[in-house]
């Protein structure tokens, strides 16, 4: 009787599925009719594959830039040699991102060197995309909070954005990106796996708003984090079992680059909660773009490969400190970035006003 009843049950809900699905399609139908009218024209792919390189030399240029007072934008250069080698970057030459150097030092704007190049806009948009919340202005205080109740803060231009593992603490990873996964079905690995020790503080990269905290049968015990420019979602899966979250961590609350946001474990690939089903433990780090809120969750969804990316917040990594009572970690320095000081401004408005970037390729 009660097989009976879950045999039945089980084709009402399939019938349901089929007009579900019939009713999807008639309403993407409608959608692609409005679409071709309405000409939506935001970007609907991107492949990050900038090689290691290309960035850490693009990054030093823009710093010296800004020391030198003449500004070498990295998502410009990064733009410009994408749309030189269109999209090929198989074929980069340090000489070339030199030789584009070269000319702008002779008073070239990248505008004008890049104006026969028919996808200029487009990778200056989809790498500012990426890359726009990365390097800028942050004040940092040059002693541990803990230590002084006058805080000293120095103000630098480089990196603002750092590992998602803290100063000091080890671990090990591959470009695993698009590698083929089984757990529920076939999907792709959209993002890079760092396998570390359980406990592992883990940092948030970029300052931003989370938008969850809680448990996903894929991820465990994970974390979302929204660029308050909305472009980037920044996603912190598999974290450890009974406390994956740093102290008081909640839906909604903002958070500052380098802060500590949870702890890495082996949580994840279960319907029930708080279960250890991987094999090993590892941070689950992953990004993914959002150019229009239609592709935050769905069919498309963008996620890049951060693999260059976690290689070169090496370069950036958030010393913590433990506190022995509460066995909490929390960040050793102050840091004040001027974005999240225009976003609680702006308390909950658009783009933060001290990071705006024009859109437009600038001189
Ligand atoms: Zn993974």
């Amino acid at each position: 009787m009660l097989r009976m009843k879950s045999r039945n049950s089980r084709l009402a809900s399939f019938f349901m599925a089929v007009i579900l699905l019939w009713g999807g399609i008639a309403v993407n139908l409608a959608g692609l009719s409005v679409r071709a009218r309405s000409q939506e024209d935001y970007i609907k792919w991107v492949e990050f594959t900038v090689p290691y390189a290309a960035l850490e030399k693009a990054l030093a240029a823009d710093i010296q830039g800004n020391e030198k007072n003449d500004p070498r934008p990295w998502v410009e250069t990064l733009a410009y040699l994408a749309a030189k080698y269109g999209g090929q970057w198989g074929r980069y030459k340090a000489k070339d991102m030199d030789e584009f150097f070269t000319q702008r030092s002779q008073g070239k704007t990248t505008r004008e060197l890049a104006q026969d190049m028919q996808y200029y806009s487009y990778y200056y948009e989809a790498y500012d995309a990426v890359l726009g919340g990365m390097v800028g202005e942050y004040q940092i205080s040059t002693a541990p909070v803990a230590e002084s109740a006058e805080v000293q803060m120095e103000t630098h231009y480089g990196l603002k954005a750092y590992s998602p593992i803290a100063y000091g603490y080890g671990f090990s990873h591959y470009d695993d990106f698009g590698n083929s996964r089984s757990y529920g079905y076939q999907r792709r690995h959209l993002g890079n796996d760092l396998i570390g020790s359980i406990g592992t503080p883990v940092i948030a990269v970029e300052s931003g708003t989370v938008e969850v905290a809680g448990w996903n049968q894929y991820g465990g015990w994970r974390i979302g984090i929204r660029s308050f420019d909305k472009k980037r979602y920044y996603y912190y899966a598999h974290l450890r079992k009974d406390r994956p979250f740093a102290e008081g961590l909640t839906e909604g609350q903002v958070v500052n680059a380098g802060d500590v946001i949870g702890y890495l474990g082996m949580t994840g690939y279960s319907t029930k909660e708080n279960v250890n089903n991987m094999k090993v433990p590892h941070l689950h780090f992953g990004l993914q773009l959002i150019f229009d809120e239609s592709q935050k969750e769905g069919n498309n969804e963008i996620w890049v490969d951060v693999y260059n990316l976690v290689r070169l917040l090496q370069k950036h990594t958030s010393p913590v400190v433990r506190n022995d009572e509460t066995k909490e970690y929390t960040r050793k320095y102050a840091f004040f970035d001027p974005w999240t000081a225009a976003h609680e401004q702006q308390s909950g408005g658009s783009t933060p006003q001290s990071g705006e970037i024009s859109s437009a390729p600038s001189g």
